[in-house]
Order: structure tokens, then sequence, then C-alpha cells
């Protein structure tokens, strides 16, 4: 459920139209809703917690929508951050996300990046190799901090939306073996400067069928239990993030409760704190792109061109995962369909948000919106074709507030510099 719907006969955001958003900021411009954010986050943590999951530790993945105002909008409630490098541990505590509820992944964690994740002392740091291991116990020695770690397990179980964001396969770049899993949280354990706190795993996003997760779940139960048989002590279990978000194309994704249900089950009588990083769930469907026909290029031979002022540098998952978004006029004019290939300005093919879309009939001037882009939408927004990045707006009832404005084409180019020789 999300709060983008008719109002009047145009489409607003909870109370605030886009219309009026669209005049006061200009196109193309992300818009968030507070509510739907906080709606998703309270789901998610009343399922885990009713089907008896205890105090879960709920990270966001700030990659998923990593604007300031976002983060604090979900750290009011108690949310903590899933990070994957400084700067988004910078994000999560300028948003007021203490470090005891920051979660610092990835597979590629540089020495700075590790001495700043412990003086601000992350609830754990998922280790995702042996030589990031022993990097870890160094810097912590040096710092004289011990470090609070998980090791991050491949399950080996294929999932996710599409190959480029499956992440559990034996040969994905994330996390180690079982058999290495087990070596190395023994290492830890001998170590002064190591806590291994316990496990973690992320298979993959955009993940709409609860086998491939149930089964891992499955076998990262047997590796808690084969550690305890040896001594070691476990005490959390990260199960990553990946649930999907409902998408107008695909099936729709087992629900919150659904997925509880099935880790209650298969967790039972197993006494760890559970972790999770959601991020699509949360926020996919708490954001859209809105965006402004520029005109309509009818070729005689047949195809209608949308030609939009948003384009795959603002929002790259359709060229890049061949992802599907629904795309709805907000002012819709009545009469027959159109079939369009909708487009952006970029100068690449790939610069295509839909082929072949049947949409209610639009004209130049006209504003659409991309549904379900509030994740790996900004986030993974550039400046390809020196387009200023796209602003973003953060909606609560009725009232709108810009955190982050256009930037301008000045601070563009004085953010560069001559070289001496020119
Ligand atoms: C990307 C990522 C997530 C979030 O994935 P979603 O599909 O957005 O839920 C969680 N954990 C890790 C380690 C990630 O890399």
């Amino acid at each position: 459920m999300n709060h983008f719907d008719l109002e009047d006969g145009g489409l607003a955001c909870e109370s605030v139209s886009l219309d009026a958003i669209a005049e006061a900021v200009g196109t193309p411009v992300y818009v968030y809703s507070s509510a739907t954010l906080e709606r998703h986050y309270l789901v998610l943590r009343d399922a885990l917690v009713n089907a008896g999951l205890g105090d879960p530790m709920i990270a966001f993945a700030v990659k998923a929508c990593s604007n300031v105002a976002v983060l604090k909008t979900l750290s009011r409630l108690g949310c903590g951050a899933d990070v994957v490098s400084e700067g988004e541990i910078r994000r999560a505590l300028a948003a007021g996300i203490p470090g005891a509820r920051i979660v610092f992944s990835g597979v590629g964690k540089t020495a700075a990046e590790i001495e700043f994740a412990l003086s601000t002392g992350v609830a754990e740091i998922n280790v995702e190799s042996e030589p990031e291991m022993d990097r870890i116990a160094e810097v912590a020695a040096r710092l004289g901090r011990r470090a609070t770690i998980a090791i991050r397990v491949n399950p080996d179980v294929g999932a996710g939306g599409h190959a480029k964001i499956s992440t559990g396969k034996a040969d994905s770049k994330f996390g180690v073996s079982f058999s290495e899993a087990a070596r190395l949280y023994a290492k830890a354990s001998n170590s002064a400067w190591l806590d291994p706190i316990g496990l973690a795993y992320h298979i993959g996003s955009q993940i709409t069928d609860l086998a491939p997760m149930e089964a891992a779940c499955l076998k990262m139960r047997g590796l808690v239990e084969s550690l305890r048989d040896e001594g070691l002590s476990v005490r959390r279990l990260d199960l990553g993030g990946g649930l999907g978000a409902p998408y107008f194309d695909q099936p729709d994704p087992p629900g919150v409760e659904a997925y509880a249900a099935m880790i209650a089950r298969v967790m039972a009588g197993l006494e760890v704190q559970f972790a999770f990083e959601p991020g699509r769930v949360i926020c996919a469907n708490a954001g859209i792109l809105l965006a402004r026909v520029i005109h309509v290029h009818r070729r005689p031979e047949g195809r209608n061109f949308l030609v939009l002022d948003a384009a795959m540098n603002d929002l790259i998952r359709p060229a890049m995962y061949e992802a599907f978004h629904d795309i709805r006029p907000v002012a819709p004019r009545p009469g027959a369909p159109e079939v369009y290939d909708v487009v952006g300005p970029v100068c690449e093919s790939g610069d295509t948000f839909a082929r072949e879309r049947r949409l209610p009939p639009l004209e130049a001037g006209d504003l659409v919106a991309f549904m379900t882009a509030g994740a790996y939408g900004a986030a993974m927004a550039s400046e390809y074709n020196t387009r200023p990045l796209a602003p973003e707006v953060l909606v609560r009832g009725d009232k709108f507030a810009l955190v982050r404005p256009r930037p301008s084409y000045e601070s563009i180019l004085a953010a560069e510099r001559n070289a001496p020789w020119l």
C-alpha cells in the first residue's frame, strides 16, 4: 500500500498534488511519502515482533534511498542503518542514527573506513573475507577497541529479480562459504580484538519467492548449531534484506507476515537476536519520479516516442536491470490509449524507460509519474550528460519540503579545476 492516489482528478502524494510540487520545484523531481515510509517500516517491524522474533534489529539499507531526511523519518521510529561505505555511515549519523544501530556491510572496506566505523561504535561489521577480517583485527588493535563482527556467509542459493542483484550464489563476490565461515568464526573467537557476535547473509534483491530464503535460513540455522556444538558463542543472526516490493508487472511478493512466519518456523527455539537489512521493501513504493513530457515525436511509420525531461541518469533501473516501472499520467486525459516508447533526452539508445507502453493520450507539458521509484532511484542517479541531479521532495500530510535542491549549473562547473598547463 502507498500514499500516491488520484485526488480531485489529479495524482497526489498524501494531500499534496504532484502538480503543485512540479510547479514549485520543477521537473524531473523525486517525491517521497513519509506516511508510506513509516507504514512500511512499522508493518515489517510488527510482523517480525508478532511472529515471535523477539526484539529484532532492523537496519534500513541506506544504499536503497540515502537522503538524510528519509533516513531521519525512519530513524525517529527506531530504525537503524545498514551501510556499505564511510559516506553512508556519515549519512546515518547525520540522520541521528547512533552507531549502536548501524551495521557495516560490503566486500571491500578500506582500513580508513574500518577505523571510522570502529570510532563511531557500529553495532556490527559484517566480514566478507579472511583478508578483511585480518584488516579489522589490525585496525582494532591499533585503536585499542574490540570490533564486533558477524561473518557473512554465502549460502549458495540463487535468488533475486535479476542476475545483477542476485548475491547469494557460490560464484558471487559476497561472503564466505560455510566451511570457511566455521574456520573464520573460530579464528575470530581466538582474537583479542574481535568479538564475533554471529552470522549474516544477504542473498539478493527483489526476491518474490520465499523458497530460496527458507533454504538459506535452514542452512544458517544448521551453521549456528554446529558452531555452538564446537563451543562457540553465536548471539545474533542477520538475515539481510532482499524481500521484494510489489512492481506492477511482477507476481506479488510474499507479504511481510508470511516472511516473518517462515523465519519463526525455521528458527524456532534458536536463541539469537535477529537482525534485518530491508531496503526496497520499505522505500520502493514510498517514492516516485515525476517528469514532464517535452514532446511527442510521432514517426509517420507509426512509432510514437514520448520524450520526457527525465532520463536514465535520473532513474537507471530500466537500462541497468530491464526493470519495469508503472508510468501514470498526473492528470489523465480522456481518450483512447496510445502506444508509446517512453524515452529520455540522453544520447544512448539505452535511455528508454519503456517500449510499446499503452498509456492514456499524452501531450507536451503533461506530467507523468514513474511509480515504485523510491528504491535505487535517486541513490543511483548521476550527472551523465551534465544533467543536474534531480531534486528530492519529502511530503508529510499537506506539507512538502525540498530535502535536496537541484544543483545549479554554476555549482556543477565550480566543482572542477583547471590543470596548470591549460
Ligand atoms: C543491498 C543490500 C540490502 C538491501 O537489499 P534490498 O533488496 O533493497 O532489501 C541489504 N543488505 C545488504 C548487505 C545489501 O547489499
